[in-house]
């Protein structure tokens, strides 16, 4: 079987979401933290980061569930809702991707080895735009128990494991990196899909804050991954929509 990806990579995506934000007259701020939402009376009034002070009628969180109570004022009530997400368990993982200047290995679009979690994809068999003519993207990825994030011993053998897989099915991968780039426990998914986690996930809309919306992976919504997310804005700019016009200049802190 193989697994899609993206023609032009996530970028495509996003350029094509850029194109009718702009064109709705819609501006995008990027390298901005949002540090505090600012409250009043049930409601958000502010996004804070450093530089500036962002007011809308509606705002729309899409941090990971881990992330957000921290910009949520201390003992306020919307710290108090956003912690009881905070302990979601996520799903982290050891990636690697390499670009090759040639093919390293011909026909095979995945490996998945069941036993020790480990993935390697060549998302360029399926996508070929991935990588210029003649070369290969691979993807390889470790997953990672929560001990092994935390202890740097057990992650070192975790890419160990990795290599030596790209050793055992990718011959000679090594002399023909030409891009590599690791990611040494990035998340995967911020709501890792277990019984416990789905009792409590992220809904729509915010109980203490009348005005704030949640989109994103960890979302209540019976799909996966990046399905979750995109279903997930769907939902959040109907429901926007669906409020009064004075209501609906919105912010996206993240
Ligand atoms: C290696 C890898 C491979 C994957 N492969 C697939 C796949 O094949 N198919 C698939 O469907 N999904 C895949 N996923 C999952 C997919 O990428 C995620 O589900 C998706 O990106 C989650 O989107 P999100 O908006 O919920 O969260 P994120 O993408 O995590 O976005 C949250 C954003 O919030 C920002 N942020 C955090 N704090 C603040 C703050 N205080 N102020 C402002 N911004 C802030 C972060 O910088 C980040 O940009 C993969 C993920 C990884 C890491």
């Amino acid at each position: 079987d193989a697994v899609g990806y993206m023609s032009g990579g996530f970028r495509s995506m996003y350029d094509a979401f850029l194109d009718e934000l702009r064109a709705h007259g819609g501006t995008l701020v990027t390298g901005e933290r949002v540090e505090r939402l600012e409250t009043e009376d049930g409601r958000v009034v502010a996004a804070i980061t450093a530089s500036e002070r962002y007011e809308a009628d509606a705002f729309v969180c899409t941090l990971p569930p881990q992330d957000a109570p921290a910009i949520a004022r201390e003992r306020s009530d919307l710290r108090a809702e956003l912690e009881q997400w905070a302990g979601i368990e996520d799903v982290r993982a050891l990636c690697m991707d390499l670009g090759f200047s040639r093919e390293v290995r011909a026909n095979l679009a995945l490996v998945f080895e069941i036993e020790r979690d480990l993935y390697y994809s060549i998302h360029s068999f399926t996508t070929p735009d991935l990588a210029p003519a003649g070369g290969q993207l691979l993807h390889a990825m470790a997953y990672l128990s929560p001990e092994e994030v935390a202890n740097a011993e057990l992650l070192q053998r975790r890419k160990d494991e990795l290599v030596a897989g790209l050793d055992l099915h990718f011959a000679g991968w090594r002399d023909a990196i030409a891009v590599e780039r690791t990611l040494s426990a990035v998340r995967v998914v911020g709501a890792r899909q277990t019984p416990a986690n789905r009792k409590r996930l992220v809904p729509l809309r915010s109980a203490s804050a009348a005005n704030l919306y949640f989109a994103g992976d960890a979302r209540d919504v019976p799909l996966n991954l990046s399905q979750i997310v995109l279903a997930s804005a769907i939902e959040v700019a109907d429901a926007i929509a669906a409020t009064p016009a004075s209501l609906r200049e919105t912010t996206t802190v993240a």
